[in-house]
């Protein structure tokens, strides 16, 4: 209630039918229903990654590299989560020694000439690519390293048995299959196999539970003055006819005839299927809003060419591990002799209560050393064979505003497919490994940890 109220209060003159009141429809909270279904236990390999995002792909990638067979499971139709379907389209941070499997993505996006030069970070702070092509060079890469993958792929569920995952429950077109692994690492962003499973999560705000806002990204084409006329239909959508009314509106060139815009849509919950429905019409409704100030109001030449189809998350549901990054860490560029990855960004924490260019911290307070992640962070609370990996490890919502980035998740990614790929060798759980063995192995797939 408190969160719709502080939506409704933001927002109030661009929701004129509020989603969440569909007529007819009513929301049920008192009666569940319970079924039992035998389903095929279609799906069996060592290591289970779900999620594609950058730290899935990753994870996959080097798990299969230390020879376990794995599968990964991506709901959408291409993998790279944020960085393709949110369209975000650029790495932040160093892009240089984050491990093979990150360097071969590079090495792949130049080959395409579909990723800016290098310069390390800071000089160069978001080192930008083509989305659309990263999507391809990701899904060729998992084939080459014989990742079993499955596309428009649901994880739903999976059973627990004493603090062990025994099997999970993914729904694709061929409708509820049962999938079982050995080890399993949840890369979905809002931990929600964690959540599934029944381990301990977090999210938000610790006061209210509030997010790091997500944002909208569209893209769109210049063309000639005289082709050039507003495309939202008046009255439609309530007019922004001043650039103090914009929500933040990040802008930047995308090629040579075409920029990238990025709106700010805060106040939802990615871990809320209803919330999550609401931001994406919030979203669309904010950028028909913004594109229209453009057209109208400064009459750039713009047509809207791509709007990203899912909203970019920041943050969502995280796993509570055996060690929970936080702010203090970074600050300190803390070392930990089980260190798994680095960070280098600064403290990019939006605040989530409003849509204007703020930011939690002051402006002076943002900036953090070179810090390392252990990798107890990686360590689901009491689960026996699942790791947490990317935007859904276990950190602070201010410690997560500088790991969230692409190039940190992808190192953690890759830390977290090699301890899973060790654990099955060794027939043992990840918590049972020697940390320093795999810190050790992480170096020397050319992780470079500061
Ligand atoms: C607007 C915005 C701008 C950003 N800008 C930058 C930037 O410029 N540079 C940068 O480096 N980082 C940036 N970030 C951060 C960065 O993009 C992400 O934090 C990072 O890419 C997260 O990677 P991930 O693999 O952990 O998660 P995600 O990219 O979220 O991937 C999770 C994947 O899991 C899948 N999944 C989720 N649930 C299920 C399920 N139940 N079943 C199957 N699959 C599932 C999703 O479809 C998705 O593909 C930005 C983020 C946002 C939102």
């Amino acid at each position: 209630m408190k969160r719709r109220r502080f939506l409704q209060s933001l927002f109030a003159s661009s929701f004129a039918i509020a989603p969440w009141t569909a007529a007819g429809v009513r929301l049920q909270t008192s009666r569940s229903t319970s079924w039992r279904k035998r389903i095929a236990l279609r799906y069996q390999a060592d290591v289970a990654v779900i999620g594609g995002g950058i730290a899935g792909v990753t994870a996959a990638c080097s798990a299969a590299r230390s020879g376990a067979s794995v599968i990964l499971v991506e709901r959408f139709a291409v993998t790279g989560g944020n960085l393709t379907t949110g369209g975000v389209a650029s790495f932040c941070g160093e892009t240089a020694g984050q491990g093979m499997v990150f360097d071969e993505i590079i090495t792949d996006l130049e080959k395409f000439a579909a990723i800016a030069p290098y310069r390390p970070y800071p000089d160069l702070e978001a080192r930008v690519f083509d989305h659309t092509i990263l999507a391809v060079v990701l899904q060729e890469m998992l084939l080459r390293y014989g990742v079993k993958l499955l596309l428009h792929t649901q994880f739903v569920d999976a059973l627990n048995s004493k603090d062990r995952i025994t099997a999970c429950l993914v729904s694709g077109p061929s409708g509820p299959e049962g999938l079982h692994a050995e080890q399993y690492i949840d890369c979905t962003g809002e931990a929600a196999l964690v959540h599934a499973a029944g381990f301990a999560t977090m999210k938000g705000r610790p006061e209210d539970g509030l997010q790091l806002p997500m944002s909208m990204m569209f893209f769109v084409r210049h063309v000639a003055p005289e082709l050039a006329a507003p495309q939202a239909p008046e009255g439609w959508f309530d007019a922004i006819r001043r650039k103090d009314e914009l929500p933040m509106t990040s802008l930047w060139p995308n090629g040579l005839a075409g920029n990238a815009l990025k709106i700010k849509i805060p106040g939802f919950d990615a871990a809320d299927t209803e919330s999550m429905t609401a931001a994406e019409i919030q979203g669309r409704r904010r950028m028909m809003q913004v594109l229209d100030y453009y057209q109208r109001i400064e009459k750039k030449p713009w047509r809207l060419e791509y709007c990203s189809p899912r909203i970019g998350i920041r943050e969502g549901r995280r796993a509570v591990g055996d060690y929970v990054l936080t702010v203090d860490d970074l600050r300190a560029g803390r070392k930990f002799v089980d260190a798994i990855a680095t960070g280098v960004f600064y403290l990019d924490g939006h605040k989530p209560d409003d849509d204007k260019r703020t930011y939690i911290l002051p402006p002076d307070q943002l900036a953090v050393p070179p810090y390392q992640i252990p990798f107890r962070c990686l360590l689901v609370g009491r689960a026996k064979n699942v790791l947490a990996a990317g935007r859904c490890f276990s950190a602070t919502q201010l410690a997560l505003s500088s790991s969230r980035v692409s190039t940190t998740c992808a190192m953690m990614g890759q830390a977290a497919g090699i301890a899973a790929g060790l654990a099955v060798e060794k027939r043992c759980d990840p918590r049972d490994l020697d940390p320093v063995e795999v810190r050790s192995i992480v170096e020397r797939r050319g992780a470079v940890l500061n």
